[in-house]
């Protein structure tokens, strides 16, 4: 026999079931999207490797362990994005969208790839839907982004499973200062570091507040805390959105120890985890404020807020909710004949069925199925309802429906097109 082969480690199909299911919600956010005037831009799976180390910073983790990185034919550096928000404001640069308007609502949706050990909720290959907000850093923009964030997982019914926690990360300065300090506490407790804890204490310590390993949470509550070293500014940016998340009646919780993976945040971070459905891993939204970027990266001075919903994890904790999430693949009318003369009768009436109920997913059964086999047949086929050409039926001009209970009835052909209540759900 020869080689079997599998998927890369990490990377995951979607069979139909999933991928109908993702389908369906993917499209519902889309919705919302469209409902708030947000635009859709597509950019390549690929880009330059320099465009990501240029963004998210050469001491992140996304950069030194988890880019796929590879050679073309002429020798250039590229690599599969890990991210869309970069490759979105290289689009935007060099389509010169900045100029056109001043604020730019846009989203993405597709693949990320990231060489991360795969386990519940993490993968190398996932899917996220991002939201980018450019040209505008008026703190209601942080707001608005926000009560986004909440009437997406409102409508999806998921606010009783996940937790909003916010944060300001300051500027590049308040950090660069507060590293300093940060770096000095955790110099005097250096014997409680991992090896990589002291490599990130000595390239990137802000890092570290991020820890999960239990000393270090520990120290945590000691060290010096990043909210003392905002400046006036950023305090008062971070006092005004509590503010108003209050006044609207948001839960959040302030959590001084929310930083991300990518150094081009500033200010607002924020974060919705599961409750309870996604392990450590539980980040299933993740967003903050980018004043820098675009211009970082040659474009006009021009500030910038978004987030990206991490598809994968959304669905686990979707799935925990809608027990029958399975039923995505039902068909609604499957249509079978008995008689191979009446197979062309059926296409024709399938199709008509298809123009006057657009809702519903109608298959046409190109097998014939014999007499003798129907009552077997008809018994396995998953579907709301089953439409039957025989020449019994039609001698009389009728159709056979039977529903999903088998109870068979005879109907007159044209009241297929003419009663909605036939097929209700
Ligand atoms: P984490 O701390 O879990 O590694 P992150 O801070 O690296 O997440 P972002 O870069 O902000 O994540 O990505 C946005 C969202 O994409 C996350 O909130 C998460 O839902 C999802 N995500 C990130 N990495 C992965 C992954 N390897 N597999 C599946 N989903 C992911
Ligand atoms: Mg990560």
């Amino acid at each position: 026999m020869g080689t079997v082969y599998r998927s890369i480690r990490g990377m995951h199909d979607f069979l139909p079931v999933e991928a109908t299911y993702s389908h369906s919600i993917e499209e519902y956010i889309k919705n919302i999207l469209h409902h708030h005037a947000y635009f859709e831009i597509r950019f390549p799976v690929v880009e330059e490797t320099g465009l990501f180390k240029k963004a998210i910073g050469k001491n992140t983790d996304i950069i030194n362990k988890e880019m796929y990185n590879f050679y073309d034919k002429k020798k250039k550096t590229i690599s599969l994005r890990p991210e869309g928000t970069v490759s979105c404001i290289r689009a935007c640069i060099q389509n010169n969208m900045f100029y056109q308007s001043q604020v730019q609502k846009l989203w993405y949706h597709g693949p990320m790839f990231r060489y991360e050990r795969p386990q519940k909720g993490r993968f190398r290959q996932f899917y996220q839907l991002g939201v980018e907000y450019f040209g505008c850093n008026d703190i209601v923009v942080d707001y608005e982004i926000i009560i986004l964030t909440v009437n997406i997982l409102k409508n999806l019914n998921l606010l009783s499973n996940v937790k909003l926690e916010i944060n300001s990360i300051g500027t590049l300065k308040d950090r660069k200062n507060f590293s300093l300090v940060l770096k000095k506490f955790f110099q005097k407790h250096i014997i409680h570091l991992t090896k990589h804890e002291k490599n990130l204490l000595s390239r990137n310590p802000i890092r570290i507040l991020d820890s999960k390993n239990q000393n270090i949470v520990k120290l945590l509550k000691l060290a010096p805390k990043l909210n003392n070293y905002l400046s006036k500014s950023s305090y008062t940016r971070f006092e005004q959105l509590c503010n108003l998340l209050n006044s609207s009646k948001i839960d959040f919780i302030i959590n001084h120890q929310l930083v991300r993976g990518l150094d081009y945040y500033n200010d607002t971070v924020f974060e919705w985890k599961s409750k309870d459905n996604l392990g450590s891993n539980h980040a299933v939204c993740s967003g903050g404020r980018y004043d820098n970027l675009i211009e970082y990266l040659g474009g006009k001075k021009n500030s910038a807020m978004g987030f990206a919903i991490g598809i994968e994890r959304l669905l686990i904790i979707k799935k925990s909710v809608d027990t029958f999430y399975f039923n995505y693949l039902t068909i609604d009318i499957n249509v079978l004949v008995v008689e191979v003369a009446y197979l062309m009768l059926a296409i024709n009436v399938s199709e008509k069925l298809r123009l006057t109920w657009p809702d519903l997913k109608i298959n046409t059964c190109l097998q014939v199925v014999k007499k003798k086999n129907y009552t077997k047949f008809s018994k396995n086929i998953k579907s709301k309802f089953l439409l039957v050409f025989s020449s019994r039926a039609l001698n009389m001009n009728k159709i056979l429906i039977k529903n999903m209970f088998h109870k068979e009835t005879y109907i007159p052909l044209n009241r297929i097109f003419q009663n909605p209540c036939i097929f209700k759900k």
